[in-house]
């Protein structure tokens, strides 16, 4: 499908304006420190190439929620000293992204200049897919560009409506294209066996669909965290208080799997063993129980000794994986063991030769936590985006591009 696709490879840019979608909504401290730069740094290559062959940048992206709402702690200024480092040269900033002062300024802009305009969430109708938003949007250049790909599952105006003002004059940036050739291999089987796949986490429903769509070519399917004990439930295991997300079509779903791919269930592999709490809390009560027999009132909260060794293991085996999701609640320190030895297990096989793809923030932070991230072959910019792409489904704004 990548074939499909323009890149910012099939156009040059000289004198002409790109107008790129970014995704720079990176965690900030209370001093506007960024905590963590790799969806900038990402990004950093498609514009360079552009400033390479003197063209003009217009840089258009969100931070956070505003709601519609203009404020101070969403605003985007922070980032022009940021860039300006990273690209070496002057970053101009525009407090408008629509209307005519912002249309002044991309027109005094000079070949390999660069305007970076405000949150566009600043304005309401960039979640509503509005077409005059769009229309205003589209004025401020004359190739559009997605680099977003953080955001490019959203049905939002600047990724889904505002390529569509660009004829055959739109693509993708760099940052995107890697990303969906490396999920595209993945989910093509190509990588090198043994695949292995680990989801966590919380959310159940939003990575439920996952697992039928890589059950037949996977070689190990973990599951962890709470993920893990609406499978236990339906088993019969008695999970006490531990989290199972509300949702009737979980039940379905799992009982539609478990009969479907009877034949598949041995490579499907829950924890063992379990770490359980009386209380939500990091100083709570532990005990180690196995899995199926936690006793009312208690709670997993991470997956235990022996589930970690045996996740390690497979892990350890592999050639290629792929990985979203805590196994645990690792933002208590008391509950991170699990989640951080399977960050430095992955880091490890990768350092030997492993392929290894890590999406979601939760993810990437315990591999923080470890400061092993680097270790990794390829951090997704895109924890929802990735989950979205391994279901199978097209992203509206690959879509949006594509048309
Ligand atoms: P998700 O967004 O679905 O990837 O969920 C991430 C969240 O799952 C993190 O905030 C973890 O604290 C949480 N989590 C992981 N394991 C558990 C668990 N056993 N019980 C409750 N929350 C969990």
């Amino acid at each position: 499908m990548i074939e499909e696709i323009k890149t910012i490879n099939d156009f040059n840019f000289k004198d002409q304006t790109a107008l790129i979608r970014v995704d720079f909504n990176v965690p900030i401290n209370k001093y506007y420190e960024i905590m963590d730069d790799t969806r900038i740094r990402y990004s950093i290559p498609t514009i360079k190439k552009i400033i390479y062959e003197k063209g003009k940048i217009v840089l258009i992206s969100h931070l956070g929620r505003p709601k519609g709402i203009p404020s101070k702690i969403y605003s985007l200024k922070f980032l022009i000293r940021y860039l300006s480092e990273q690209l070496k040269t002057t970053v101009n900033f525009c407090e408008n992204c629509i209307g005519q002062n912002v249309l002044n300024k991309v027109s005094e802009l000079k070949n390999g200049e660069i305007l970076l305009l405000e949150n566009l969430r600043f304005y309401k109708e960039e979640e509503e897919e509005n077409m005059n938003f769009a229309y205003e949007l589209s004025k401020l250049g004359d190739i559009y560009v997605n680099d977003a790909f953080g955001a490019v599952h959203r049905f939002h105006t600047s990724i889904t409506i505002l390529p569509k003002f660009f004829g055959e004059k739109k693509c993708i940036g760099f940052l995107m294209k890697k990303e969906i050739q490396y999920l595209n291999q993945f989910l093509h089987g190509k990588g090198k066996r043994p695949i292995t796949v680990l989801l966590g986490g919380a959310k159940i429903s939003s990575k439920i669909e996952i697992i039928e769509n890589i059950i037949n070519f996977s070689d190990h399917i973990l599951i962890g965290g709470g993920m893990s004990y609406p499978f236990i439930k339906i088993k019969g295991g008695n999970v006490g208080s531990s989290l199972i997300e509300k949702n009737r079509n979980i039940e379905m779903i799992l009982k539609k799997i478990f009969q479907k791919y009877q034949n598949k269930m041995n490579i499907i592999h829950l924890p063992k063993d379990v770490v359980i709490a009386d209380s939500f809390k990091n100083e709570a009560n532990t005990k180690i129980v196995s899995i199926d027999s936690i006793p009312n009132g208690w709670m997993g909260l991470d997956i235990g000794p022996s589930s970690i060794k045996n996740f390690c293991k497979i892990i350890e085996k592999s050639k290629t994986i792929l990985w979203n999701g805590p196994v645990g609640v690792f933002e208590f320190s008391n509950f991170s063991l699990g989640t951080r030895s399977i960050a430095k297990s992955i880091a490890n096989i990768t350092e030997k030769g492993a392929f290894s793809l890590v999406g979601g923030g939760d993810s990437i932070a315990s591999l923080k936590m470890e400061n092993c991230e680097k270790k990794i072959s390829y951090l997704s910019t895109g924890g929802g985006a990735m989950l979205e792409s391994l279901k199978n489904k097209t992203l509206p704004g690959i879509n949006a591009i594509i048309q």
